[in-house]
């Protein structure tokens, strides 16, 4: 079997959200990793978004490592679907999994889960422990509050707009996809044209 295209993390809702705009944007996440070769590599549930994302990957014929901790296998409906499903001791070993078998990170539309994961690897991006892309898909605006927030951060001089400048936002996944994966050095196979 050869090896994924690329490697992409995707945080998630553990819910679908409100708005069918989020699990219609987690569809065409999946479906354009799986299209192009790609691997997503993601919390192991079955729930919500991050449920949607994985189904889509893998009907699109990419592969799947979900890791997600013991502690999480019936509560997030550890996916048994996954081409990799790692059941691990903790959330720390979860996020460093993760982490390591990623090229690059985007953050969906989700809760404080997902919020944590983002901000872990945008701030561990701006100590330099990795120099991996990290993304934030602002479908419906989702995000705009955040963002403004974090501009605030900057206008009040507890952050520098440098830091501003390690995330990729978008509202357009045609855009951002491609965007991170060649920011990690990759290049999305051409397997388009089966779709
Ligand atoms: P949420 O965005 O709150 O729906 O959660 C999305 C995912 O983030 C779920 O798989 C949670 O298990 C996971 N999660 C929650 N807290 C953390 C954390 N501290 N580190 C890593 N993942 C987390």
């Amino acid at each position: 079997m050869s090896s994924p295209a690329f490697s992409l993390c995707i945080y998630c809702g553990s819910r679908p959200g409100a708005d069918p705009a989020f699990a219609a944007v987690a569809e065409r996440v999946g479906a354009w990793i799986g299209q192009r070769g790609g691997q997503l590599v993601y919390g192991g549930g079955r729930n919500g978004l991050m449920g949607i994302v994985a189904e889509a990957t893998l009907a699109a014929g990419g592969r799947v490592v979900g890791i997600i901790p013991k502690a999480l296998v019936e509560k997030e409906w550890a996916h048994q679907g996954c081409s990799e499903l790692h059941v691990v001791d903790t959330m720390h070993e979860r996020k460093r999994m993760m982490a390591e078998r990623a090229d690059a990170f985007l953050a969906l539309p989700g809760g404080i889960g997902t919020f944590e994961e983002f901000f872990e690897v945008w701030t561990w991006r701006q100590l330099g422990y990795h120099d991996k892309p990290v993304g934030l898909l602002n479908t419906q605006g989702y995000y705009d509050g955040l963002m403004a927030f974090a501009r605030s951060a900057v206008a009040q001089e507890f952050m520098n707009p440098w830091q501003m400048d390690l995330i990729r936002v978008d509202d357009d996944p045609a855009r951002l996809l491609p965007e991170l994966v060649q920011a990690a050095g990759l290049a999305p196979e051409a397997r388009i044209e089966a779709i």
